[in-house]
């Protein structure tokens, strides 16, 4: 059969069994499950578990954020580890109905970033057994704290991504429904000065004021960025002081910090590690760092991304390399060099909203495009 008659039949499988994968998705979005509440974790891991037993060996790892799951499932050829998060940003109780379908679109928690990615993937097993269709050596790895930084899953992502030839990661595509190839590299400093308090009245040329310290060393910061790189530094959350009367002792300034480069990271990181005090007396301290290094296009990365859209061809829809500002595990598994797309979620729009929703009708053809690139990667892309 030519590749497009069977990307075509791919998708018919889809498309007939799309009212399964809603209730699949409708029950895995009722279950509440933010990044800091362990309870919902918790059903939602079970829940999975559930789902994806079967459909490899499947193993669970405690961590402090949750439980990690991991299934491998033999195939042939390469190594390919399929990414997804279960965590959302919605605090449980925050939204009136958890499930509701208006115009084509269907909203809920967590449901485009990224539940309804991370059902792509069952699905695409699912396909993949009942065609016995060929497919690569799969290892599927499914996190509880992406939203908050992926503290404790860090090191189960780069483990899995040391034994990977590709990265294929469920977030969902750009806005105009690109594959992402290129993703910002993200950190944030907490820079914290120390002043000295003192009566402002009485004597206030012996304190040192902490939010005047505070204050010139963010025009530092601000003259740091490089916008025409994209190199950017929001001073976003600023603490100081005590009271009226009194000298500010204390500030601490929390800085968000994006790179489209590594070298642009490690530039940055090298200025703020390097800012001195003007104030005499006044002292410096310094926490974070680079959390996602950038996730920077390959030739291996951009011809894994030529593989995809040729498949979204067949099925009636294309891409172009997109980029965004924000990361995603993606960044971890791209910086040990595995070859890293991104975006192979569901389109819709409104991430970490009350107006956040998948779009119907692009579900199936998205979920084909996985399963098909998955059997395409049976050779080297
Ligand atoms: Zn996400």
């Amino acid at each position: 059969m030519p590749s497009e008659a069977r990307a075509l039949d791919t998708l018919d499988y889809f498309e007939r069994n799309l009212p399964a994968y809603l209730e699949d998705l409708r029950q895995l979005v009722e279950i509440e499950s933010p990044s800091l509440e362990p309870q919902g974790l918790k059903r939602a891991a079970l829940w999975l578990q559930t789902q994806f037993a079967g459909l490899g060996e499947l193993r669970r790892f405690e961590t402090e954020a949750g439980t990690v799951l991991r299934l491998y499932r033999r195939g042939s050829g390469p190594r390919v580890l399929l990414l997804a998060h279960y965590d959302t940003v919605h605090p449980a109780g925050s939204w009136s109905r958890l499930w509701r379908e208006e115009g084509g679109r269907i909203y809920g928690p967590g449901i485009y970033d990224m539940k309804a990615g991370l059902l792509f993937i069952l699905w695409a097993l699912r396909y993949l057994v009942s065609s016995g269709r060929e497919h690569p050596n799969l290892e599927v790895l499914l996190t509880p704290d992406e939203e908050i930084g992926s503290r404790s899953s860090r090191i189960f992502i780069e483990d899995a991504a040391r034994g990977a030839d590709y990265a294929l990661v469920l977030e969902p595509p750009t806005g105009s429904g690109d594959l992402k190839v290129h993703r910002k590299g993200v950190g944030w400093y907490l820079l914290k000065v120390h002043g000295r308090a003192a009566h402002q009245g009485v004597e206030p040329e012996k304190g040192v004021n902490a939010i005047v310290e505070a204050s010139q060393l963010i025009m530092q910061i601000i003259r740091a960025q490089d916008l025409e790189k994209g190199t950017t530094l929001g001073p976003n959350v600023i603490k100081g002081g005590t009271t009226g009367n009194v000298v500010a002792d204390y500030a601490e300034v929390l800085v968000d910090m994006r790179a489209w480069t590594l070298e642009e990271a490690e530039r940055v990181d090298r200025f703020m590690r390097g800012l001195k005090p003007r104030l005499s007396g006044a002292r410096l301290e310094l926490e974070g760092g680079l959390n996602r290094p950038p996730m920077e296009p390959t030739p291996e990365s951009l011809a894994l991304f030529e593989l995809a859209r040729g498949v979204a061809r067949e099925l009636g829809f294309d891409s172009k390399p997109g980029k965004v500002g924000g990361g995603s595990d993606g960044n971890f598994t791209a910086n040990l060099g595995v070859p890293t797309l991104d975006g192979l979620g569901a389109m819709g729009a409104g991430a970490h909203q009350k107006s956040e929703h998948v779009i119907k009708e692009a579900l199936a053809p998205r979920m084909a495009l996985l399963a098909e690139l998955l059997t395409r990667l049976t050779r080297d892309a």
